[in-house]
């Protein structure tokens, strides 16, 4: 068993047909690089900061959080890093003054929302990923993107952490790529605006359910009701996938249904080609794309993707 499992890690996640499947790790503190390391993971797909901001009273200053997103390219160094910038709210509250007590946190000042409300504090943190895009690639996502304004906004405020930079003669990656979290519907439906604004799409299924059904996915009341399989959500999946296929524009799964061995069939067959997952479920999906022939895959999803009937929709998602 050992063995197998040693020579499963070292092998490149390729599918029978020869297609090449990026199988990235999600983490959430700079420790978790190590873990994400030994599974071989191709890179790091999500790191979710917000990790760094919360359970303390003092946030992370700029240093603070350059050294720890360095630290990270360091460990995966020549590897694809993706670091998302603040998503604070909701489920994942900050202690102190910047609490709000909303009546709906999930539609409420979260994310990308919370960050141009407090412009100081975004500042600091594309400022810190900047300083670290010069030691390794590190790609930079944004949280909770809805409309074509907040994207403008994310992008301007970039550009002036750019322009100090320059000023103060720093060094960064001037060609850093830029990429969104499609987990609002909006975004899934308006996918090929956002593949024209931005480098590359990360579909976080967790959030799009939850808006998607209105499912509050914190709620116990209502999580007989979360359902990855919906038709609804599972068209939007499908939808942006096909987008990034069409536009050239690279699009991952990073929820909780990349790292699902139930959906990674069907994920190939939709053509998606970037999965990130929590560290420990690297090897099992791997071990299904070795299985895998996308071919044949992406012509039953096509036809799969037309039933509209839940249970059917269910009992060919189990065939496939
Ligand atoms: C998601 O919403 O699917 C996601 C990856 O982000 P988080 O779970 O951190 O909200
Ligand atoms: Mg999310």
């Amino acid at each position: 068993e050992r063995t197998k499992l040693r020579r499963l890690k070292t092998a490149a996640a390729s599918t029978l047909d020869g297609v090449r499947v990026q199988l990235n790790a999600n983490i959430e503190l700079p420790r978790d690089a190590a873990t994400a390391r030994e599974v071989d993971a191709d890179g790091v797909g999500l790191f979710r900061t917000e990790f760094l901001f919360m359970g303390r009273d003092e946030l992370p200053d700029e240093d603070e959080q350059f050294e720890a997103y360095r630290s990270v390219l360091k460990a995966f160094s020549g590897k694809s890093v993706t670091i998302r910038t603040l998503d604070i709210g909701a489920d994942k509250a900050l202690r102190g003054t910047l609490i709000r007590r909303d009546a709906n946190p999930a539609l409420g000042l979260r994310a990308i929302r919370f960050c141009l409300s407090e412009p100081k504090m975004f500042h600091a943190q594309l400022r810190a990923l900047l300083r670290a895009s010069h030691y390794g690639q590190l790609r930079i996502l944004v949280p909770m993107l809805a409309t074509a304004g907040e994207i403008e906004q994310m992008l301007a405020a970039l550009e002036r952490a750019k322009a100090e930079l320059r000023a103060e003669k720093i060094r960064f990656d001037e060609n850093i790529p830029v990429g969104g979290m499609v987990e609002v519907p909006a975004a899934a439906l308006q996918a090929s605006l956002f593949a024209r604004r931005l480098q590359f799409l990360s579909i976080g299924t967790n959030d799009l359910i939850q808006y998607t059904l209105a499912i509050d996915r914190s709620d116990e009341a209502v999580s007989h009701l979360y359902d990855p399989w919906h038709p609804a959500v599972l068209q939007l999946v499908y939808r942006v996938i096909q987008t990034g296929i069409r536009t050239g524009t690279p699009v991952a799964v990073c929820g909780e249904m990349a790292g699902d061995i139930t959906n990674t069939r069907l994920l190939l067959g939709m053509g998606l080609r970037e999965f990130s997952m929590h560290a420990a479920q690297i090897l099992e999906v791997k071990q299904e794309v070795l299985r895998a022939d996308t071919v044949e895959l992406s012509a039953r999803v096509a036809r799969l993707m037309k039933l509209e009937e839940p249970e059917r929709l269910r009992e060919a998602i189990l065939r496939l």
